[in-house]
Formats: structure tokens, sequence, C-alpha cells
């Protein structure tokens, strides 16, 4: 065993997922609607053919990154644009790519987790420090550790937006890549396309910029236009969240050819099929509907802006939230200890123990019910 490596390692913990009780779960950002029915008939088809799970999967995911590139360009990059978060939109009202995303764009592999795990073989090393903020997806530390990798970490702003101005002070000190989520996690908080467009125009050229984009699909602005005019720019997502697909493992990454062929070379080193046959059936069924999940974006995102409201008119701080999460605290209350609370009403929602953030809660934005029975518990731990 090579111990010191071992030694090494800080585990990422997830939401949990109890199986003792039937909760409302709030505490993982899942989405509280299931996939388009196109996903289940794709899956019950393949299982037709046996050969299907007799043979291995086509290792490149070939037909499936011409489906994912199919819906970007289709979608303009987002499901829901945070101008048209609360209301369906016209097909003209959606972005239009200024090029065509073409499938040697796209990377494909097994939860978003994995293709960033990649990504930081890929992209980042131990000569230089990776620079992030210090609030953000907290699985980047675990890869920092596992693959040696230096970190150079910002504090947000005081009203916990990206600190642009520090990330680029810190980028350019050291010559160095940048991560960051957008909209950021845990806080919700997005940068808008004209900021992100300006930061990527003041990054080191020679170096990667990673955008985290789990959660654009709720209302945030994606990279995606600005693709073309930086190379060094490599966009990750996830089916995860926007599209229902947690249990199923997607995720996928769109960049510059040359990156998409070095990430692929990793892949190849490491598991040659990461994502399986049935798993290929159901992300090209899902993205040939990206209706149905422009649908449930829309309905999270209503629901989101309501819930905002509703702690913001009961003396709560909500961060401005692009996400399918809430980030909120209340004066005189510890987040711990919200937590806590909540649980025991049946409803589990996260809480980071991490300075800074302590006294938040996070909150996924489940359906009008499971937010409505929230906010009953609220009301009652608040005159507890
Ligand atoms: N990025 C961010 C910012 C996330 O919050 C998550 C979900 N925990 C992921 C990536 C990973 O998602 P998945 O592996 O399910 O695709």
């Amino acid at each position: 065993m090579n111990a010191k490596r071992i030694a090494r390692l800080k585990p990422y913990v997830p939401g949990e997922q109890p199986r003792d009780r039937q909760y409302i779960k709030l505490n993982a950002n899942e989405n509280p609607y299931p996939p388009s029915p196109r996903v289940a008939e794709a899956i019950i088809d393949a299982l037709r053919d046996p050969m299907r799970c007799a043979r291995y999967p086509d290792p490149e995911s070939a037909e499936l990154k011409c489906a994912i590139a199919r819906m970007l360009n289709e979608t303009g990059g987002v499901l829901c644009r945070a101008e048209t978060a609360n209301r369906k939109c016209s097909p003209a009202e959606r972005d239009v790519l200024p090029f065509t995303v073409t499938p040697d764009m796209v990377f494909a592999g097994n939860g978003s987790d994995e293709v960033l795990s990649f990504v930081f073989y890929a992209f980042f090393d131990s000569d230089r420090p990776l620079v992030l903020p210090e609030h953000t997806y907290s699985f980047y530390p675990v890869y920092a550790g596992f693959y040696g990798v230096p970190l150079c970490t910002v504090p947000l702003a005081a009203d916990f937006s990206l600190d642009a101005d520090a990330l680029l002070a810190a980028a350019h000190r050291t010559d160095s890549p940048v991560i960051f989520a957008n909209p950021n996690a845990p806080t919700g908080v997005a940068f808008s396309r004209d900021a992100l467009k300006d930061f990527l125009s003041r990054c080191p050229r020679g170096q990667a910029v990673v955008v985290d984009e789990a959660y654009a699909d709720f209302g945030g602005e994606s990279a995606l236009p600005l693709l073309r005019d930086f190379p060094n720019l490599a966009i990750v997502r996830t089916l995860s969240k926007s599209f229902s697909f947690a249990g199923m493992r997607l995720g996928f990454l769109v960049a510059s050819p040359q990156l998409v062929g070095t990430l692929t070379t990793v892949k190849n080193s490491f598991n040659h099929f990461p994502v399986d046959a049935f798993a290929q059936c159901a992300g090209i069924a899902a993205c040939e509907d990206a209706a149905w999940y422009a649908g449930t974006a829309r309905k999270i995102a209503a629901e989101r802006e309501r819930f905002s409201a509703f702690l913001s008119g009961d003396g709560w701080q909500a961060l401005p939230s692009r996400a399918n999460f809430v980030f909120a605290r209340r004066a005189g209350t510890t987040g711990r200890g919200l937590y806590e609370k909540i649980r025991a009403a049946g409803i589990l929602v996260r809480h980071f123990d991490k300075p800074g953030v302590s006294d938040f809660i996070r909150v996924t934005v489940g359906t009008g019910e499971d937010m409505r029975a929230l906010q009953e518990v609220l009301a009652h731990v608040e005159r507890a």
C-alpha cells in the first residue's frame, strides 16, 4: 500500500442519501421531476437486444456526442435563460450560438465528476497553483489532493459573488489556470455573460480556464458562445441536475477539438468505456427532448424565485440564485442548528461546516409541494 499517497486523500462528502425513513430530499441538488418519458423508452428498447449488454459500448460515445452537440446548437447553450426563467420562451428568444458546436468539441464521461477528474489530470499540474474561489464546489480540492495540484484560493467578494479582479490577480501572479462554477456552488450566485467575457479576456492566455456549468440550465448564462474566441476555455456540464440524470451518471465537456483530444488520451489511459451502453442510449433520448427539460427547468426557476421571496420576506438573507438551490441564512440561528431541526422534521437540506459559510443552509429547489412543506417547517423552527 502507498500509505503516503493514501494519507494525502481527503474524500468528497456528498449530500446524504439516508435509507432510515422517507425524507423530502432537498440536499443534493437533484431534480424533483422525472426525466423525459423518452428516456425510459430508449433504455427498455436497448434492453430488448440482450447483446447490448454482452458487447462493449462505443468507447467514444459518438452518437451521444452528436446528440449533445445538436441539443446545444438547438437550445443556444442553456435550457432556460435568466430573462425567460419564469415563462415559456419562443425559439426566437433563445440564444443563437455564433458558431456550430461539432461532435469533436464534445467529451462525454461518467458524470461530470469523472470529466472533472480527467480535467484535473490533463490541464493542471504540480508546477503552478490552480486558482479557484474559496467557496466553490468542494470536489475541486479533493481532486487537487488526489493529483497533487497546489491550490491558490481567493475569497469571494463581500456579497458572495466571485471576485473577478482578485481571481485574475492571483492567476497572473503565478501564470495559473483557473476553475470555478458558474452559477457558483454552494452560493448560486452567477457571473453574467458580459462579466464572463471580460474575465476570460483578462485571464492568462496560455492556461486553461475551466467553467463548471452544472447549474447553468436553470437561468444562468453559459460561456458557450465565447468558446470560439477563447481556445483555452473548457466548459463542464452535467445531465444530473437539469436533465434528471443523477442516477444515470452522464456528464460532458465542450472545448476545442484539441482540448477534447487531450482528454480522450487521458480517458483511454484510465477507462476506455466510462459511459455504458444504456447511459449512451438514455443520453441521446434525453438530448432529443430538450423541450421537456426546458419545461422542468423553468418550473424549478419559478419555484426558486417564489421560495427566495418567501425567505427574504421572512427575515432571511437569501443570496440571489440562478441555480436549482438557494443559499440562505437567518440572523440569530446557526446553520447546523437549522439543518438539524429541519432534518428532525423529515426534510434534508445541506449545511457546510466551513468558516465563512457555516451560518448558511443550502436548499435544493424541489416541487411546489416540497417547498410549501419546508416553509411550514421553517415557520415552526422559527417559533421554537
Ligand atoms: N459540478 C458541480 C458544481 C456540482 O455541484 C456537481 C454535483 N455535486 C457536479 C459538478 C458533479 O455532478 P455529476 O458528477 O453528478 O455530473
